[in-house]
């Protein structure tokens, strides 16, 4: 059967509404429709997006925070608008607790440095997960390695689901942070994150969630997940690159010093010392990305226009009919089956390797990604160098999946 004719099972759902809202499906690949499954490492923009960031450039720029003039204090305005579109998003308590970063990297990067640091000494553990993204390994390592702290990290099972009997027992009165993903960026596997909180608060530890992967796939509601931080990067919910969030505790943040200083992170400035500014300016040194964050407002508008359950349920529906169809394929071995995922599917074809198999996509107009996807130690436990993955958007619709599907046969044959 192919997934067209699996429509019949699917919720209505304007997917070809959705799709003509992103300029990016007007253009050909090799000749053919494009037929992009890379959304998990960065999805396309709708026009909504492009016309907020080119009315920003067109009629607002200028400099926010400094100036008198009529520009500054628009652009300032649209800026200041933005953080408060982002807080509602996540329903957090105060724009106080969102701070504009570069993405998710730099988002745990400050808290690795800001809160993580100061806080750390020999003996101190942060607990990790398997699943992590470079981006929540790296920093941590970086952090324990000034301070003398150590990394436990655990372990997942062949599903490519957290051990949770396993993660608990890691924390102990040693341990100063959880850092974990929300979702999977290798798997799809959606994390408890409710119970992770629960059982690091019953404890007293802090709760950091990589939310880089869930965002886009539903949305956040940081109060209802009672996590301490949350990340998220801009570029995978639509939005910008180069603009991301750091949800923080405000009673944390405040405790935390600066980890970058400059321009607008100040109230006042002398050689004898340095007053800081406010939350959340305070962790926002130097000249921030105006049209990135205006952008991530437009992106998050458009989210809310269609609605994320919507987008979920729809997301959910092309992953159960991709991995279905898939799975029929000769030779093809889906990495990541946990029981609750988001739509992200992994997988490898005996005989051929995944850029190879990437490659030959590419050919059909097909984009998936091939490769370890920043999550080494994902593939390590699989026992792999790479893997193939496709991810959907809210644009995806089942005719990519009868495309993607066509392209793996050809490949086949070319291999076979
Ligand atoms: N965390 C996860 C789970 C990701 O998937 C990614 C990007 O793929 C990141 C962090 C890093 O995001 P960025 O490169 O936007 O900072």
């Amino acid at each position: 059967m192919t997934a067209t004719a699996l429509a019949g099972r699917a919720r209505r759902y304007d997917s070809a509404r959705v799709r003509a809202d992103f300029p990016i499906f007007e253009r050909q690949v090799n000749g053919r429709p494009l037929t992009y499954l890379d959304s998990a490492a960065s999805a396309q923009r709708p026009r909504a997006v492009i016309a907020a960031v080119d009315h920003y450039e067109t009629h607002l720029h200028a400099n926010v925070h400094r100036g008198v003039h009529a520009l500054s204090q628009e652009a300032t305005a649209a800026y200041e608008g933005a953080r408060e579109r982002v807080r509602r998003f996540l329903n957090a308590r105060s724009t106080k607790e969102i701070i504009f970063t570069r993405g998710t990297t730099e988002a745990i990067n400050l808290v690795a440095n800001a809160f993580a640091r100061p806080r750390l000494g020999s003996g101190d553990e942060i607990v990790l997960t398997r699943l992590e993204h470079h981006a929540n390994i790296v920093p941590w390592q970086m952090a324990a390695a000034a301070t003398g702290a150590t990394l436990r990290v655990a372990p997942i099972d062949e599903r490519g689901e957290l051990r949770f009997d396993e993660f608990s027992a890691l924390l102990t009165p040693r341990t100063r942070l959880v850092a974990t993903a929300h979702v999977s960026n290798a798997l799809g596997t959606v994390l408890p994150v409710a119970r992770i909180v629960a059982a690091a608060h019953a404890r007293g530890i802090p709760v950091l969630l990589d939310g880089a992967q869930a965002v886009p796939h539903g949305g956040a509601d940081v109060q209802a997940l009672g996590c301490d931080f949350y990340a998220f990067s801009g570029h995978k919910i639509y939005g910008p690159t180069g603009i991301g969030v750091l949800y923080g505790r405000e009673a944390l943040l405040r405790e935390m010093p600066p980890w970058q200083g400059g321009g607008d992170m100040i109230l006042s400035v002398s050689f004898e010392g340095t007053t800081y500014n406010d939350l959340p300016w305070k962790f926002e040194a130097g000249t921030p990305n105006i049209s990135g964050a205006i952008g991530l407002a437009a992106a998050i508008e458009y989210l809310d226009s269609i609605g994320p359950a919507a987008v979920r349920a729809h997301e959910q529906q092309l992953l159960a009919t991709a991995t279905a169809a898939l799975q029929q394929l000769p030779g093809l071995r889906v990495i990541g089956t946990a029981a609750e995922k988001a739509a992200v599917l992994s997988f490898t074809i005996d005989g051929i390797h995944p850029h190879d198999l990437g490659t030959i996509l590419d050919h059909e107009g097909v984009a998936i990604r091939t490769g370890h996807h920043c999550a080494m130690p994902v593939m390590d436990f699989f026992g792999l160098a790479a893997t193939a993955r496709a991810s959907f958007g809210c644009y995806n619709d089942l005719t990519d999946i009868d495309r993607l599907v066509a392209a793996l046969h050809k490949a086949h044959e070319v291999f076979g």
